[in-house]
């Protein structure tokens, strides 16, 4: 099957990285549990100097390279990349393609394709599955069809449809594709 699986917040801990950078840089101390909307602009004490030097960093993409990957992830991706087409599929700009390659590169993340696309994740696709953590994307994949495991975080609690499975660590979505005493098998 087609599986695609988006990188910020799911593979790799971006969220993290932002609020060391808040902290860092400007002082700016935010919980993640503080980040009920993940839209920078919209995100407590974000605005003016410190709304624009983030969006140059994001644009400038080298923030993209620290990133710590998410525990579980390589492991489980490597394993579903054996069998399945993985699509890694990002919101980030084209232009950071470089520095989102070398870090798949360095974390040993396995993809069968890169797709940079900032509106939609679904392109035509028919994805059977999908690792998301944002709110409209995983919403548009679920009516679609696919069916979405949805990293829990604070900017999604209130999403909930038929074609969504919360899930909580790497170690949720292992168990969701490989469960080990599947019926049938
Ligand atoms: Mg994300």
């Amino acid at each position: 099957m087609i599986i695609g699986v988006d990188i910020d917040n799911v593979i790799a801990d971006t969220e993290k990285e932002l609020r060391n950078v808040l902290l860092d840089t400007w002082g700016i101390a935010l919980d993640r549990e503080d980040i009920s909307d993940y839209a920078l602009q919209n995100m407590p004490g974000i605005q003016g100097d410190v709304l624009d030097g983030l969006i140059k960093m994001f644009a400038e993409g080298d923030i993209f390279l620290r990133l710590e990957a998410i525990d579980g992830a390589g492991e489980t991706l490597r394993r579903l990349a054996n069998s399945h087409e993985l699509h890694l599929v990002t919101s980030r700009p084209e232009k950071v393609r470089p520095q989102t390659v070398e870090w798949l590169k360095t974390n040993d993340i396995p993809y069968h394709d890169l797709i940079f696309s900032e509106k939609t994740k679904l392109n035509g696709v028919p994805y059977e599955l999908f690792i998301e953590d944002q709110t409209n994307f995983a919403l548009e994949l679920a009516e679609s069809g696919a069916f979405v495991l949805l990293f829990d975080a604070p900017w999604n609690r209130q999403l909930e449809h038929v074609n969504i499975d919360r899930v909580y660590t790497w170690d949720d979505v292992r168990k969701f594709c490989f469960p080990p005493c599947a019926i049938g098998r």
